[in-house]
Protein backbone atom coordinates (compact mmCIF):
# COMPACT_ATOMS: atom_id res chain seq x y z
CA UNK A 1 0.00 0.00 0.00
CA UNK A 2 1.38 3.50 -1.27
CA UNK A 3 3.06 5.63 1.57
CA UNK A 4 -0.18 8.18 1.24
CA UNK A 5 -2.81 5.81 1.11
CA UNK A 6 -1.83 4.30 4.67
CA UNK A 7 -1.73 8.15 6.10
CA UNK A 8 -4.92 8.68 4.52
CA UNK A 9 -6.65 5.69 6.37
CA UNK A 10 -5.63 6.87 9.53
CA UNK A 11 -6.80 9.70 9.33
CA UNK A 12 -9.97 8.38 8.42
CA UNK A 13 -9.77 5.78 11.44
CA UNK A 14 -9.29 8.67 13.84
CA UNK A 15 -11.73 10.55 12.65
CA UNK A 16 -14.41 7.94 13.32
CA UNK A 17 -13.22 7.16 16.56
CA UNK A 18 -13.24 10.73 17.29
CA UNK A 19 -16.94 11.11 16.27
CA UNK A 20 -17.72 7.57 17.85
CA UNK A 21 -16.53 9.39 21.30
CA UNK A 22 -17.39 12.48 20.87
CA UNK A 23 -20.78 12.11 19.02
CA UNK A 24 -22.89 9.92 21.99
CA UNK A 25 -21.32 12.40 24.21
CA UNK A 26 -22.42 15.60 23.14
CA UNK A 27 -25.91 14.01 22.37
CA UNK A 28 -25.31 13.00 26.37
CA UNK A 29 -24.17 16.61 27.12
CA UNK A 30 -27.20 18.21 25.28
CA UNK A 31 -29.70 15.98 27.18
CA UNK A 32 -28.04 16.86 30.48
CA UNK A 33 -28.15 20.37 29.42
CA UNK A 34 -31.79 20.30 28.23
CA UNK A 35 -33.73 22.65 31.24
CA UNK A 36 -35.92 21.68 33.99
CA UNK A 37 -39.14 22.06 34.51
CA UNK A 38 -40.05 25.89 35.24
CA UNK A 39 -43.02 27.87 37.53
CA UNK A 40 -44.52 29.92 35.01
CA UNK A 41 -46.93 31.41 37.72
CA UNK A 42 -46.78 33.47 40.63
CA UNK A 43 -46.51 31.08 43.92
CA UNK A 44 -48.63 32.50 46.69
CA UNK A 45 -47.12 35.45 48.89
CA UNK A 46 -49.70 34.53 51.75
CA UNK A 47 -50.96 31.19 53.39
CA UNK A 48 -54.07 31.45 55.38
CA UNK A 49 -55.58 28.45 57.32
CA UNK A 50 -56.61 27.20 54.00
CA UNK A 51 -55.18 28.41 50.39
CA UNK A 52 -55.97 27.49 47.16
CA UNK A 53 -53.27 28.01 44.41
CA UNK A 54 -53.70 27.28 40.74
CA UNK A 55 -49.26 26.54 39.88
CA UNK A 56 -48.63 26.58 36.07
CA UNK A 57 -45.76 24.56 35.31
CA UNK A 58 -43.95 24.13 31.37
CA UNK A 59 -41.78 21.77 30.76
CA UNK A 60 -38.71 21.94 28.31
CA UNK A 61 -38.75 18.71 26.86
CA UNK A 62 -41.63 15.55 27.70
CA UNK A 63 -43.72 16.21 30.19
CA UNK A 64 -44.39 17.47 33.98
CA UNK A 65 -44.46 13.96 36.03
CA UNK A 66 -44.94 15.97 39.83
CA UNK A 67 -45.12 18.62 41.33
CA UNK A 68 -44.56 19.22 45.41
CA UNK A 69 -44.92 22.32 47.35
CA UNK A 70 -42.71 22.64 50.71
CA UNK A 71 -42.66 24.96 53.32
CA UNK A 72 -39.48 25.58 54.91
CA UNK A 73 -39.86 27.09 58.39
CA UNK A 74 -37.27 27.25 61.32
CA UNK A 75 -34.86 24.77 59.22
CA UNK A 76 -38.32 21.96 59.21
CA UNK A 77 -38.87 21.28 55.69
CA UNK A 78 -43.14 20.16 55.63
CA UNK A 79 -44.39 18.55 52.75
CA UNK A 80 -47.42 20.97 51.80
CA UNK A 81 -49.11 19.62 48.74
CA UNK A 82 -48.27 17.54 46.32
CA UNK A 83 -49.40 16.28 42.77
CA UNK A 84 -48.38 13.34 40.66
CA UNK A 85 -48.83 12.11 37.07
CA UNK A 86 -48.17 12.14 33.94
CA UNK A 87 -49.57 16.19 33.78
CA UNK A 88 -48.70 17.15 29.88
CA UNK A 89 -45.95 19.61 28.67
CA UNK A 90 -47.75 22.56 30.52
CA UNK A 91 -49.64 21.71 33.59
CA UNK A 92 -52.03 24.07 35.11
CA UNK A 93 -52.06 22.16 38.76
CA UNK A 94 -54.34 23.41 41.51
CA UNK A 95 -53.42 22.50 45.13
CA UNK A 96 -55.18 22.87 48.60
CA UNK A 97 -52.62 23.87 51.01
CA UNK A 98 -54.32 23.08 54.60
CA UNK A 99 -51.52 25.15 56.73
CA UNK A 100 -52.94 25.29 60.19
CA UNK A 101 -53.33 21.18 59.73
CA UNK A 102 -49.72 21.00 59.07
CA UNK A 103 -48.60 22.67 62.22
CA UNK A 104 -47.70 25.64 60.70
CA UNK A 105 -46.71 28.98 62.47
CA UNK A 106 -47.88 32.29 61.80
CA UNK A 107 -45.07 34.32 60.60
CA UNK A 108 -42.31 33.95 57.65
CA UNK A 109 -41.20 31.14 56.43
CA UNK A 110 -39.80 29.98 52.50
CA UNK A 111 -42.08 28.35 50.47
CA UNK A 112 -40.62 25.67 47.65
CA UNK A 113 -41.86 24.37 44.47
CA UNK A 114 -40.44 21.29 43.74
CA UNK A 115 -41.37 19.64 40.30
CA UNK A 116 -40.26 16.50 37.59
CA UNK A 117 -40.54 15.60 34.08
CA UNK A 118 -39.72 12.43 32.16
CA UNK A 119 -37.20 13.78 30.12
CA UNK A 120 -34.27 11.01 30.64
CA UNK A 121 -30.88 12.91 31.33
CA UNK A 122 -27.48 10.43 32.07
CA UNK A 123 -27.30 11.91 35.98
CA UNK A 124 -30.19 12.01 38.51
CA UNK A 125 -28.83 14.97 40.15
CA UNK A 126 -30.92 16.89 42.73
CA UNK A 127 -30.98 20.65 40.69
CA UNK A 128 -33.16 21.70 44.36
CA UNK A 129 -36.50 23.56 43.97
CA UNK A 130 -37.77 25.90 40.75
CA UNK A 131 -38.77 28.23 43.10
CA UNK A 132 -37.82 29.02 46.39
CA UNK A 133 -39.49 32.18 47.63
CA UNK A 134 -40.52 33.62 50.71
CA UNK A 135 -43.84 33.32 52.05
CA UNK A 136 -46.02 34.93 55.35
CA UNK A 137 -47.96 32.51 56.86
CA UNK A 138 -50.87 34.58 58.64
CA UNK A 139 -54.04 32.45 60.15
CA UNK A 140 -55.81 35.61 62.01
CA UNK A 141 -58.91 36.38 60.72
CA UNK A 142 -59.41 40.20 59.98
CA UNK A 143 -61.05 42.69 62.72
CA UNK A 144 -64.32 43.82 61.59
CA UNK A 145 -66.37 45.87 64.27
CA UNK A 146 -69.68 46.97 63.61
CA UNK A 147 -69.69 50.54 64.76
CA UNK A 148 -73.39 51.19 64.16
CA UNK A 149 -76.34 51.00 61.78
CA UNK A 150 -79.84 52.02 60.83
CA UNK A 151 -81.97 50.05 63.60
CA UNK A 152 -85.46 50.43 62.08
CA UNK A 153 -85.46 49.48 58.35
CA UNK A 154 -88.14 48.62 55.48
CA UNK A 155 -88.31 46.68 52.81
CA UNK A 156 -87.94 49.18 49.84
CA UNK A 157 -85.81 51.32 52.09
CA UNK A 158 -82.07 52.43 52.92
CA UNK A 159 -80.27 51.29 56.33
CA UNK A 160 -76.31 52.99 56.50
CA UNK A 161 -73.53 50.72 58.39
CA UNK A 162 -70.92 51.57 60.36
CA UNK A 163 -67.53 49.57 60.53
CA UNK A 164 -64.37 48.88 60.74
CA UNK A 165 -61.93 46.51 59.12
CA UNK A 166 -58.39 45.67 60.09
CA UNK A 167 -56.38 43.46 58.53
CA UNK A 168 -58.29 42.67 55.50
CA UNK A 169 -57.87 43.72 51.83
CA UNK A 170 -61.33 43.46 50.48
CA UNK A 171 -64.67 43.94 52.53
CA UNK A 172 -68.42 43.32 51.11
CA UNK A 173 -71.44 44.44 52.48
CA UNK A 174 -74.33 42.47 51.72
CA UNK A 175 -78.10 41.89 51.77
CA UNK A 176 -78.88 38.53 50.24
CA UNK A 177 -76.88 38.21 47.73
CA UNK A 178 -76.57 41.50 46.12
CA UNK A 179 -73.46 43.26 47.25
CA UNK A 180 -72.94 46.84 47.93
CA UNK A 181 -69.37 49.27 48.02
CA UNK A 182 -68.56 50.99 51.15
CA UNK A 183 -66.31 54.09 51.38
CA UNK A 184 -64.18 55.34 54.07
CA UNK A 185 -65.49 57.85 55.83
CA UNK A 186 -64.66 60.64 58.75
CA UNK A 187 -60.91 61.35 59.92
CA UNK A 188 -58.80 58.47 58.11
CA UNK A 189 -56.83 57.70 62.21
CA UNK A 190 -60.54 56.67 62.76
CA UNK A 191 -60.29 54.11 60.02
CA UNK A 192 -64.17 53.91 59.90
CA UNK A 193 -66.00 52.65 56.38
CA UNK A 194 -69.86 53.73 55.44
CA UNK A 195 -72.14 51.60 53.36
CA UNK A 196 -75.38 52.43 52.00
CA UNK A 197 -77.67 49.44 51.34
CA UNK A 198 -80.94 48.75 50.02
CA UNK A 199 -83.39 46.49 50.78
CA UNK A 200 -85.44 45.75 47.98
CA UNK A 201 -89.44 46.11 47.70
CA UNK A 202 -89.55 42.28 48.28
CA UNK A 203 -87.24 41.88 50.99
CA UNK A 204 -88.11 38.87 52.39
CA UNK A 205 -88.10 38.89 56.66
CA UNK A 206 -84.48 36.49 57.77
CA UNK A 207 -82.75 37.40 54.49
CA UNK A 208 -79.18 37.62 56.04
CA UNK A 209 -77.61 41.37 56.44
CA UNK A 210 -74.05 41.20 56.32
CA UNK A 211 -70.45 42.05 56.06
CA UNK A 212 -67.72 40.05 55.05
CA UNK A 213 -63.47 40.53 55.35
CA UNK A 214 -61.08 38.98 54.16
CA UNK A 215 -57.59 38.79 53.75
CA UNK A 216 -54.69 38.31 51.09
CA UNK A 217 -54.27 34.97 52.74
CA UNK A 218 -57.97 34.16 52.27
CA UNK A 219 -58.95 34.09 56.02
CA UNK A 220 -62.69 35.42 56.56
CA UNK A 221 -64.68 37.17 59.08
CA UNK A 222 -68.00 37.69 58.73
CA UNK A 223 -70.95 39.96 61.17
CA UNK A 224 -74.43 40.45 60.80
CA UNK A 225 -75.44 43.98 60.70
CA UNK A 226 -78.04 44.68 63.40
CA UNK A 227 -81.89 45.94 62.67
CA UNK A 228 -85.01 45.34 63.18
CA UNK A 229 -87.46 45.23 60.04
CA UNK A 230 -90.35 46.86 60.02
CA UNK A 231 -92.28 45.39 56.90
CA UNK A 232 -94.29 47.78 54.34
CA UNK A 233 -97.01 47.34 51.88
CA UNK A 234 -97.46 48.55 48.86
CA UNK A 235 -100.03 49.16 46.43
CA UNK A 236 -101.17 47.31 43.65
CA UNK A 237 -103.06 48.45 40.04
CA UNK A 238 -104.32 47.95 37.02
CA UNK A 239 -103.36 49.23 33.97
CA UNK A 240 -106.03 49.47 30.86
CA UNK A 241 -103.77 49.36 27.39
CA UNK A 242 -105.60 51.00 24.64
CA UNK A 243 -104.76 50.43 21.05
CA UNK A 244 -103.82 54.18 19.89
CA UNK A 245 -101.18 53.84 23.01
CA UNK A 246 -99.50 50.85 21.35
CA UNK A 247 -99.77 52.83 17.97
CA UNK A 248 -97.77 56.22 19.28
CA UNK A 249 -95.92 53.65 21.70
CA UNK A 250 -94.69 50.77 19.75
CA UNK A 251 -93.26 52.06 16.84
CA UNK A 252 -91.09 54.89 19.00
CA UNK A 253 -89.77 52.22 21.38
CA UNK A 254 -89.74 49.21 18.95
CA UNK A 255 -88.59 50.43 15.63
CA UNK A 256 -87.18 47.57 13.87
CA UNK A 257 -90.30 45.35 14.72
CA UNK A 258 -91.66 43.14 11.85
CA UNK A 259 -94.24 45.33 10.91
CA UNK A 260 -97.00 41.90 10.92
CA UNK A 261 -96.14 41.65 14.32
CA UNK A 262 -99.19 42.60 16.32
CA UNK A 263 -98.41 45.52 18.37
CA UNK A 264 -99.61 43.83 21.87
CA UNK A 265 -96.60 41.69 20.82
CA UNK A 266 -94.29 44.65 20.65
CA UNK A 267 -95.36 46.05 23.88
CA UNK A 268 -94.98 42.78 25.91
CA UNK A 269 -91.19 42.96 24.35
CA UNK A 270 -91.07 46.53 25.43
CA UNK A 271 -92.81 45.99 28.88
CA UNK A 272 -90.18 42.71 29.47
CA UNK A 273 -87.03 42.81 27.65
CA UNK A 274 -86.55 47.04 27.70
CA UNK A 275 -87.46 46.45 31.25
CA UNK A 276 -85.14 44.19 32.34
CA UNK A 277 -82.34 45.96 29.70
CA UNK A 278 -82.89 49.57 32.04
CA UNK A 279 -82.58 47.62 35.14
CA UNK A 280 -79.29 46.09 34.31
CA UNK A 281 -78.07 49.91 33.12
CA UNK A 282 -79.02 51.19 36.65
CA UNK A 283 -77.13 48.51 38.27
CA UNK A 284 -74.06 49.61 36.07
CA UNK A 285 -74.90 53.60 36.17
CA UNK A 286 -75.48 52.92 40.21
CA UNK A 287 -71.54 51.99 40.29
CA UNK A 288 -70.01 55.29 38.96
CA UNK A 289 -70.45 57.09 42.40
CA UNK A 290 -68.66 59.56 44.46
CA UNK A 291 -67.36 58.16 47.51
CA UNK A 292 -68.01 61.08 49.51
CA UNK A 293 -71.91 62.71 49.90
CA UNK A 294 -72.42 65.05 47.78
CA UNK A 295 -75.87 66.13 48.97
CA UNK A 296 -77.40 67.78 52.06
CA UNK A 297 -80.92 68.35 53.55
CA UNK A 298 -83.71 66.92 52.56
CA UNK A 299 -84.46 65.79 49.36
CA UNK A 300 -86.85 67.83 47.69
CA UNK A 301 -89.91 67.11 45.61
CA UNK A 302 -90.84 69.10 42.40
CA UNK A 303 -93.30 72.05 43.27
CA UNK A 304 -97.08 71.53 42.69
CA UNK A 305 -96.91 68.51 41.51
CA UNK A 306 -99.54 65.20 42.06
CA UNK A 307 -98.85 61.88 42.79
CA UNK A 308 -99.98 59.39 40.13
CA UNK A 309 -98.33 56.54 40.77
CA UNK A 310 -96.48 55.37 44.04
CA UNK A 311 -92.94 53.63 44.53
CA UNK A 312 -93.27 49.02 44.09
CA UNK A 313 -97.07 49.34 42.55
CA UNK A 314 -97.26 46.05 41.10
CA UNK A 315 -99.40 46.96 38.14
CA UNK A 316 -101.68 44.61 35.88
CA UNK A 317 -101.28 45.23 32.59
CA UNK A 318 -104.82 44.61 31.08
CA UNK A 319 -105.46 44.40 26.90
CA UNK A 320 -108.92 44.08 25.67
CA UNK A 321 -110.30 42.50 28.81
CA UNK A 322 -107.49 40.13 29.52
CA UNK A 323 -104.56 40.32 31.55
CA UNK A 324 -101.26 40.52 29.69
CA UNK A 325 -98.50 41.01 31.54
CA UNK A 326 -97.20 42.04 35.57
CA UNK A 327 -94.34 44.45 36.17
CA UNK A 328 -93.30 46.18 39.18
CA UNK A 329 -93.55 49.94 39.24
CA UNK A 330 -89.89 51.27 40.59
CA UNK A 331 -90.84 55.19 41.21
CA UNK A 332 -93.24 57.73 42.07
CA UNK A 333 -94.89 59.37 39.28
CA UNK A 334 -95.32 63.18 39.76
CA UNK A 335 -97.49 65.30 37.39
CA UNK A 336 -98.22 69.20 36.99
CA UNK A 337 -98.21 71.40 33.84
CA UNK A 338 -96.78 70.09 30.30
CA UNK A 339 -93.51 70.27 29.76
CA UNK A 340 -92.80 71.78 33.45
CA UNK A 341 -89.32 72.51 35.05
CA UNK A 342 -87.73 69.06 36.33
CA UNK A 343 -85.55 70.26 39.64
CA UNK A 344 -82.76 68.11 41.03
CA UNK A 345 -83.56 66.86 44.29
CA UNK A 346 -80.52 67.26 45.75
CA UNK A 347 -77.06 68.29 45.21
CA UNK A 348 -75.15 65.89 42.83
CA UNK A 349 -73.25 65.45 40.06
CA UNK A 350 -75.19 64.00 36.22
CA UNK A 351 -73.85 60.59 35.81
CA UNK A 352 -76.70 59.75 32.99
CA UNK A 353 -78.09 61.98 30.36
CA UNK A 354 -80.23 60.47 27.15
CA UNK A 355 -82.55 57.83 26.80
CA UNK A 356 -83.17 54.97 28.32
CA UNK A 357 -85.80 52.29 26.86
CA UNK A 358 -88.78 52.50 28.46
CA UNK A 359 -87.37 55.64 30.91
CA UNK A 360 -87.14 57.55 27.95
CA UNK A 361 -85.28 60.36 28.04
CA UNK A 362 -83.32 59.84 31.57
CA UNK A 363 -81.33 62.04 33.82
CA UNK A 364 -79.55 60.02 36.80
CA UNK A 365 -77.79 62.37 38.97
CA UNK A 366 -75.02 60.84 41.74
CA UNK A 367 -75.39 62.07 45.19
CA UNK A 368 -72.47 60.16 46.18
CA UNK A 369 -72.62 56.45 48.62
CA UNK A 370 -74.43 54.82 45.87
CA UNK A 371 -77.56 56.99 46.47
CA UNK A 372 -78.89 58.39 43.18
CA UNK A 373 -82.05 59.47 42.16
CA UNK A 374 -83.47 59.18 38.53
CA UNK A 375 -85.89 61.40 36.35
CA UNK A 376 -87.59 59.65 33.38
CA UNK A 377 -89.99 60.44 30.58
CA UNK A 378 -88.23 64.34 30.17
CA UNK A 379 -89.14 66.16 26.87
CA UNK A 380 -85.50 67.56 27.10
CA UNK A 381 -82.98 67.53 29.33
CA UNK A 382 -80.75 70.79 29.82
CA UNK A 383 -77.36 69.02 31.92
CA UNK A 384 -74.44 66.47 30.72
CA UNK A 385 -72.83 63.92 32.05
CA UNK A 386 -70.26 65.34 34.65
CA UNK A 387 -72.15 68.29 35.16
CA UNK A 388 -72.17 69.50 39.51
CA UNK A 389 -75.57 69.97 39.73
CA UNK A 390 -77.13 72.58 43.39
CA UNK A 391 -80.30 71.33 44.74
CA UNK A 392 -83.20 72.95 42.89
CA UNK A 393 -81.31 73.05 39.58
CA UNK A 394 -83.45 72.72 36.53
CA UNK A 395 -82.34 69.31 34.69
CA UNK A 396 -84.71 69.55 31.52
CA UNK A 397 -88.43 69.34 31.05
CA UNK A 398 -91.10 66.97 31.44
CA UNK A 399 -92.87 64.96 28.90
CA UNK A 400 -93.83 61.90 27.31
CA UNK A 401 -90.67 59.69 26.07
CA UNK A 402 -90.59 56.08 26.69
CA UNK A 403 -93.63 54.10 27.99
CA UNK A 404 -95.47 56.91 29.56
CA UNK A 405 -98.86 57.30 29.25
CA UNK A 406 -98.98 61.35 29.24
CA UNK A 407 -96.64 63.85 30.29
CA UNK A 408 -95.03 63.55 33.94
CA UNK A 409 -92.41 62.80 35.81
CA UNK A 410 -91.19 59.55 36.77
CA UNK A 411 -88.92 59.70 39.71
CA UNK A 412 -87.24 56.88 41.19
CA UNK A 413 -84.32 57.01 44.57
CA UNK A 414 -81.76 54.40 44.04
CA UNK A 415 -78.66 53.17 45.96
CA UNK A 416 -76.09 51.13 43.75
CA UNK A 417 -79.22 50.75 41.24
CA UNK A 418 -81.52 49.03 43.09
CA UNK A 419 -84.91 51.41 43.34
CA UNK A 420 -85.85 52.46 46.73
CA UNK A 421 -88.89 54.42 48.02
CA UNK A 422 -88.39 58.16 47.27
CA UNK A 423 -90.34 59.10 50.79
CA UNK A 424 -87.34 58.10 53.02
CA UNK A 425 -84.97 61.02 51.58
CA UNK A 426 -87.78 63.55 51.03
CA UNK A 427 -87.93 63.35 54.75
CA UNK A 428 -85.63 65.13 56.81
CA UNK A 429 -86.52 63.94 60.60
CA UNK A 430 -85.76 60.12 58.47
CA UNK A 431 -82.76 61.47 57.27
CA UNK A 432 -81.45 62.42 60.63
CA UNK A 433 -82.71 59.33 62.65
CA UNK A 434 -81.94 56.39 60.01
CA UNK A 435 -78.78 58.19 58.38
CA UNK A 436 -77.45 60.78 60.78
CA UNK A 437 -77.71 58.97 64.24
CA UNK A 438 -75.62 55.96 63.08
CA UNK A 439 -72.99 58.39 62.21
CA UNK A 440 -73.39 60.46 65.60
CA UNK A 441 -73.39 57.28 67.52
CA UNK A 442 -70.37 56.09 65.52
CA UNK A 443 -68.51 59.74 66.23
CA UNK A 444 -68.75 60.95 62.65
CA UNK A 445 -69.65 63.94 60.85
CA UNK A 446 -73.04 64.18 60.07
CA UNK A 447 -74.55 65.46 57.11
CA UNK A 448 -75.83 69.26 57.73
CA UNK A 449 -78.59 70.60 56.48
CA UNK A 450 -81.23 68.38 58.42
CA UNK A 451 -81.08 70.26 62.24
CA UNK A 452 -84.38 72.94 62.07
CA UNK A 453 -87.68 70.73 61.13
CA UNK A 454 -89.15 73.92 60.15
CA UNK A 455 -86.51 74.55 57.62
CA UNK A 456 -86.01 70.83 56.13
CA UNK A 457 -90.29 71.29 55.95
CA UNK A 458 -90.21 73.96 53.81
CA UNK A 459 -87.34 72.41 51.25
CA UNK A 460 -90.43 70.50 50.22
CA UNK A 461 -91.95 73.13 48.04
CA UNK A 462 -89.02 75.75 47.78
CA UNK A 463 -85.48 75.21 46.66
CA UNK A 464 -83.22 76.52 48.47
CA UNK A 465 -79.66 78.13 48.18
CA UNK A 466 -76.71 76.06 49.06
CA UNK A 467 -76.55 75.56 51.97
CA UNK A 468 -72.90 75.35 53.85
CA UNK A 469 -71.96 71.41 54.90
CA UNK A 470 -70.42 70.96 58.06
CA UNK A 471 -68.02 68.31 56.40
ZN1 LIG B 1 -93.47 55.84 36.39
Amino acid sequence: MPRQSRTRLWVLLVLVLVLAVVGPLSYLGWRQSVPRVRLTSEPPKTLGHTTQATLVLEAARGNVTGVEVRVVQGGKTTLAAKADGPLGARAEVPLTIETSALGLREGSATLEVHARDDFWRPLTLDSGPVVAAPVTIDLTPPKLDILSSTRYVSNGGVALVVFRVDGASRSQVSVGTTGFPSFAYGPPERGARVALIALPYDFAAGTPLAIRAEDDAGNVTTRAIPHELKPRKFPVDRIEIRDNFLEAKVPELLPQRNPSQPLVEGFLTINRDQREQAEQEKRRIGAQTSATPLWDGAFVQPRNTKVFSNFAETRTYVYQGREIDRQVHYGYDLASTKQSPIPAANRGAVVFAGPLTIYGNTVVVDHGLGLQTLYAHMSSIDVKVGDTIDKGQTLGRSGTTGLAIGDHLHYETLVSGVSVTPVEWWDAKWIRDRFNLPLKTAGLPEIAGLDAPAAAASEDDAPKPRPRRRR
